[in-house]
């Protein structure tokens, strides 16, 4: 049976730069759109050329992406010309092959925000679209606020859609702009725009705030539209776009939408998914959302005992599809209601031989239920449980040893007058018969530390020079002994490859220096360094 195009277009460039917290410099918004591309987006938006600098530079010049490139902005103001419209002239001249139009459909709007009339709006959705057409462009119209426009005014919401399909637009997108709309409301009103214009020219733009813009991208697929607009990981105003980063999967997947449709991304790009939604929040500096559907941290990850020895039995007792699809992988927590299976499981995750058997394994077992009633959390350190187990089984080479380290913090008027705080780590590190001293400055005790530690390592320091620490989060926790410190420390190396790992003490610098050290010892072991 042959399978209908459907058709993805990103709007993370344009809309996602609306995120609170988002800024994308030029280097961001190349290095995005070279994603986007790599996962077979048919349409990726740069943004509003002549609305700011960085967007008029990016539509400079030409790009060399297979998607279409395209820009964003207004038709012609009403009472101009086109060809009287230096707004709409900036459009024209971008290097883009594709021009999506934004234009009013609801007649409130039309009347209040535009001050114009009905007519007007759609004589400059007409003229927009042709003088696009004329330039030799694939044209889009964004008809915003479609679905509130439609439940006051549905002639006339239809109207400014059929003018930019008549008038040759390639496609006619229903914006949910302020994303109240719901699922069954989505699927009845593009079925209804899909009677006047063809389901493979609808598109539809969805945000999330009632938490259904993935829903509703898909209701209005299943009711003719042909489009999905969306962004990666949802970014975007508010509560964020339609998440396209959920949506390919279930489309890939799922048979409903896998049997009918065909999308521009294939097999081997549907496995880098993992990787690009770690990517672009990696560029954005924020940690990725664990328990994202298909790419998240969490999303193949089982707790229970008894959840867990079914999966390794057969995983697909509880996943609904195969992790290695997106570039995710099975994961089994490790965790004080840990079985014996767990820890198995783990292991061989990990690559590392155990017979079930073995008293070790029950040995290891101990110690990490000992541990976690310390406040250890084997879960959130992926690395320390890997060096637990190899520890425990005799597994991990005495690469080097901290003899002494020295934490100073000092604060004190600089030359200016200001009071700032000064912090300075000394670590005397013993590497076979060598005796090392390195000292560092840092932001903080913790910062110092690390520095100074990763300074000379001598025969191992080329083994972490990729090493970085990306993120470092502390908890205090309440103890029966009163309380004490939780250190999780992220840490990052030359290949982007992540692992946490976890340090606890009463005292703060303990616990980071134990998290430090078995960042260190972690990668050492990864990069299979000789002991
Ligand atoms: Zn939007």
């Amino acid at each position: 049976m042959a399978r209908e195009r459907l058709y993805l277009f990103d709007t993370t460039l344009r809309d996602g730069a609306q995120t609170n917290g988002v800024d994308f410099t030029l280097a961001d918004k190349l290095a995005i759109a070279g994603m986007l591309d790599e996962l077979g987006i048919d349409y990726v938006e740069g943004g509003y050329p002549g609305a700011n600098p960085t967007d008029t530079e990016l539509f400079s010049q030409d790009h060399k992406l297979k998607a279409a490139f395209t820009a964003f902005g207004m038709t012609r103001r009403p009472g101009r010309s086109a060809s009287n419209d230096p707004g709409l002239a900036v459009l024209l001249d971008a290097h883009a092959d594709a021009i999506c139009f934004v234009a009013k459909s609801w007649d409130y709007h039309v009347r209040v925000a535009l001050g114009t009339t009905d007519e007007e709006n759609l004589a400059s959705i007409r003229d927009s679209v042709r003088a696009a057409k004329a330039r030799g462009k694939e044209v889009l119209l964004d008809c915003e606020h479609f679905f509130d426009g439609y439940k006051a005014n549905p002639d006339y919401a239809l109207a400014c859609a059929k003018a930019a399909y008549d008038e040759g637009a390639r496609w006619v997108v229903l914006c949910d702009t302020n994303g109240g709309t719901l699922p069954h409301e989505v699927e009845e009103i593009v079925a209804k725009v899909c009677k006047v214009i063809p389901g493979g020219h609808v598109g539809i733009h969805a945000h999330n705030d009632t938490e259904q813009a993935v829903a509703n991208s898909f209701a209005a697929v299943r009711a003719g539209a042909r489009q999905i607009q969306g962004t990666l990981n949802g970014l975007g105003e508010r509560c964020g776009n339609a998440n396209l980063v959920s949506i390919i999967p279930t489309l890939k997947l799922k048979p409903e939408y896998a049997e009918a449709f065909d999308i521009g991304t294939s097999d081997a790009a549907l496995k880098k998914l993992s990787h690009i939604s770690h990517a672009l929040d990696e560029r954005l500096n924020r940690a990725p959302n664990r328990h994202a559907p298909y790419v998240g941290e969490s999303a193949f990850a089982t707790k229970a005992g008894i959840h867990a020895s079914a999966i390794v039995k057969d995983p697909a007792t509880y996943e609904h599809v195969a992790p290695e699809i997106v570039g995710n992988k099975r994961k089994v927590l490790v965790s004080e209601q840990a079985g014996k299976s767990n820890v198995l499981a783990e292991l061989e995750r990990i690559g590392i031989k155990a017979d079930k058997d073995d008293p070790r394994v029950g040995r290891l077992l101990d110690i990490v239920k000992e541990r976690e009633a310390l406040g250890y959390a084997y879960e959130a350190a992926d690395a320390s449980f890997d060096l637990l187990a190899r520890r425990t089984l005799g597994k991990v080479p005495a690469y080097f040893d901290v003899t002494q380290f020295d934490v100073n913090v000092e604060q004190r008027e600089n030359a200016k007058g200001e009071r700032v705080t000064v912090t300075l780590a000394v670590v005397k590190v013993k590497v076979g018969d060598d005796n090392m001293i390195s000292a560092a400055e840092g932001n903080g005790p913790v910062n110092a530390l690390d520095l100074a530690l990763r300074k000379d390592l001598g025969k191992y320091q080329k083994y972490i020079d990729g090493l970085k620490l990306v993120d470092f989060r502390v908890r205090i926790l309440n103890g029966g002994t009163g309380a004490v410190t939780r250190v999780l420390i992220e840490s990052e190396d030359e290949a982007g490859e992540r692992w946490t790992t976890v340090g606890v003490s009463p005292n703060i610098i303990d616990a980071s220096f134990q998290a430090l050290m078995d960042s260190i010892i972690f990668k050492l072991v990864k990069s299979g360094a000789p002991a």
